[in-house]
């Protein structure tokens, strides 16, 4: 990389914060090598005793208990434990019926499509057009006979939010197992279980300045109890995910959620300060809209529209600034924003889209230059196109 760009692109992932660094260093450094399985020595005590913490601190920050936390390798995999092997587990004699919506994450789609493709009856919702869902629509669709309710809770290319506490009602109200995907709100909003009657909730530690490659999977004791693992071989993880655990990635991903815990309120009045300056300073420019419901809207993450520009020279012409147009788990598809689209967005406006994401480390500095070099940027690409960008 030649110049240092300003990082404005925490949705996709965040830097792993000093604290945590220190936290895996510990565990690399200080002997935990052990296997946690191997409990005849305390070469494995000694690393079961610190996960078994670790899973505790994970559970504390969602007021689960800590068996209810499976240990995976980020959100992806826990959105494929939970949706396959929750239906594969329950299914005895009838395909499941399960809902979930057109502005999920493909890691959630994807699964969903398999499982349709093996006879399950799959249901898609339209979100509305400031990306989040209907509850109406959701109470509607549940007095069908719901197996299982999929959605996520904040989306992450727009930044929506979805009413989980809602939500979760209306699906402990109906007998509706409640998937959550957690990816982008674990450690940013607070999320509590029990509260919200979720049954299954998928996590990640790398959007909140832990280590990339871990995760977890909440699977309530109560309600949910067993899954069907994705992948067989030992008894790690209840038998839902075997494998030998990667102590030092549970050490990265544990002490990113104690920090979470500690910095939640100081992190999100930051994120709000940063979205009013920037959105102050952009707010004259020319053709500028902005995808969602501003008041709905984690304020971490803004997504811009110029339907008469081109998001890709947009970003080229911001060399100082590290943006994207949107899920870094689509760079490799030339197919438009299934998450814009689903909003109901013309193509002309899915093409001017952007993301700007904030973090921790967003100074108010960072957020002058990132609005002069948008506004200098979509000056000059309608100059070069003689006003017809
Ligand atoms: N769900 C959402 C909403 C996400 O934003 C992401 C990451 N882009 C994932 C799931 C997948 O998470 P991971 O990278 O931990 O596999």
């Amino acid at each position: 990389m030649s110049i240092k760009k300003i990082y404005l692109d925490y949705a996709s992932t965040t830097p792993i914060a000093g604290e945590v660094k220190k936290d895996i260093k510990s565990v690399l450094d200080n002997d935990l090598f052990g296997n946690s399985s191997s409990l005849d020595h305390d070469y494995g005590s000694s690393v079961s005793e610190f996960i078994e913490s670790s899973r505790t601190d994970v559970a504390e920050l969602i007021n689960a208990d800590g068996d209810e936390i499976i240990w995976t390798s980020g959100a992806t995999e826990a959105n494929n434990l939970a949706l396959i092997g929750f239906t594969e587990f329950k299914m005895k004699d009838r395909p499941l019926k399960i809902v979930s919506s057109f502005i999920e994450h493909k890691s959630v789609i994807e699964p969903l499509m398999e499982l349709k493709q093996k006879g399950h009856r799959v249901e898609f919702i339209t979100p509305n057009h400031d990306g989040y869902l209907d509850p109406d629509i959701i109470s509607r669709t549940l007095d069908n006979g719901v197996d299982l309710l999929s959605c996520m809770h904040i989306n992450n290319e727009v930044g929506s939010t979805n009413d989980i506490a809602l939500i979760g009602a209306l699906c402990r109200d109906k007998g509706t197992v409640f998937h959550v995907d957690a990816a982008q709100s674990i450690g940013k909003l607070l999320l509590d279980v029990r509260k919200n009657n979720i049954d299954l909730m998928s996590l990640s530690a790398h959007k909140v300045y832990g280590p990339k490659g871990v995760g977890a999977l909440f699977v309530n004791h109560e309600t949910v109890g067993r899954l069907k693992p994705l992948i067989f071989g030992g008894g790690q993880e209840r038998g839902m995910r075997p494998g030998t655990l990667a102590t030092h990635q549970i050490a990265g991903i544990a002490s990113a959620f104690r920090l979470a815990k500690s910095s939640m309120q100081q992190d999100y009045l930051h994120l709000s300060k940063c979205r009013e300056i920037f959105l102050e300073s952009i707010k004259d420019l020319e053709g500028l809209k902005i995808n969602g419901d501003s008041n709905n809207t984690y304020p971490g993450i803004i997504s811009l529209c110029f339907p008469d520009l081109n998001a890709d020279s947009l970003i080229f012409a911001m060399d100082d600034l590290a943006v994207s147009k949107g899920s870094a788990c689509a760079t490799d598809s030339d197919e438009p924003s299934h998450v814009l689209k689903s909003m109901g967005l013309s193509q002309e406006e899915i093409n001017g889209t952007i993301r700007v994401s904030f973090g921790r480390e967003t100074s108010y500095e960072d957020i002058e230059t990132a609005s002069s070099s948008l506004r200098a940027a979509s000056e000059h690409l309608r100059l070069i196109s003689g006003g017809t960008a």
